[in-house]
């Protein structure tokens, strides 16, 4: 499939869970909740977590890149792009609602992605109504609120629990041989894996590794393409 064809999905899905939020305002209650208090604001503060990865704008669903350049705003630690400054209005005019529909596309996006069926703070198995959540544009799943609080409260931990799970269950099966941000031949003794998105990205050094984490969405295509073709192949 190609980048443009994501795209479009991407944002047919997003057309679809607006709907749906819309018809059925529970429908997104597996999503952790944002009251008027929490409403996210727009901060300074550092990115937290994984960079925006997403090709298309997270206001109008727009191929990022295609009007001018893309705006990036951190919503309390998260990194959220738009096409421009008008998306990002509408973007805030919206909140929460606006994270909540992002949220929504990003699990549909993360969870046929997601590397294991158990609870990565508990180990429990994932129950069929699992909790989920994005934190920090990475797809969590728990097994129930309560694992969703204990995962709030020392994210950091499990984020390199889940980290790990990624690699364990990418590595065997990542076919790219050379540096997504180089092109160079990939030295097994000194490629770094990148996490992204339950994504796993090989880069050549630290460097490349800083390039990719900053800007994930130019080299996210690259590696699902080649994971398609790896699950088309696997024998299931
Ligand atoms: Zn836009
Ligand atoms: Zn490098």
């Amino acid at each position: 499939m190609s980048a443009v064809c994501q795209c479009r999905l991407a944002f047919a899905l997003w057309t679809l869970c607006a709907a749906l939020a819309a018809a059925l305002p529970g429908c997104a209650s597996t999503t952790r909740t944002t009251t008027a208090a929490q409403q996210p604001a727009p901060t300074d503060s550092e990115r937290r977590g994984d960079g925006y990865y997403l090709a298309s704008c997270a206001a109008c669903g727009g191929l990022l890149g295609t009007t001018g350049p893309a705006v990036t705003v951190l919503y309390q630690g998260r990194e959220v792009i738009v096409c421009d400054q008008r998306c990002r209005a509408a973007f805030e005019a919206a909140l929460p609602d606006a994270m909540a529909r992002l949220d929504q596309v990003m699990i549909a996006d993360q969870k046929p992605l997601y590397p294991t069926s158990f609870s990565i703070v508990s180990n429990r198995s994932l129950p069929d109504d699992a909790t989920e959540f994005i934190w920090m544009n990475r797809l969590i799943r728990v097994c129930d609120a309560d694992e969703q609080s204990t995962f709030l409260a020392n994210p950091k931990v499990f984020i390199q629990k889940l980290d790990r799970a990624v690699i364990d269950y990418r590595l065997p099966r990542y076919d790219i041989d050379k540096c997504l941000v180089q092109g160079v031949e990939l030295d097994e003794d000194s490629a770094v894996n990148v996490v992204v998105a339950n994504r796993l990205l090989r880069v050549c050094c630290g460097d490349c590794a800083a390039r990719v984490r900053n800007m994930p969405r130019s080299r996210i295509p690259n590696v699902d393409f080649a994971w398609a073709r790896v699950m088309r192949d696997e024998p299931h």
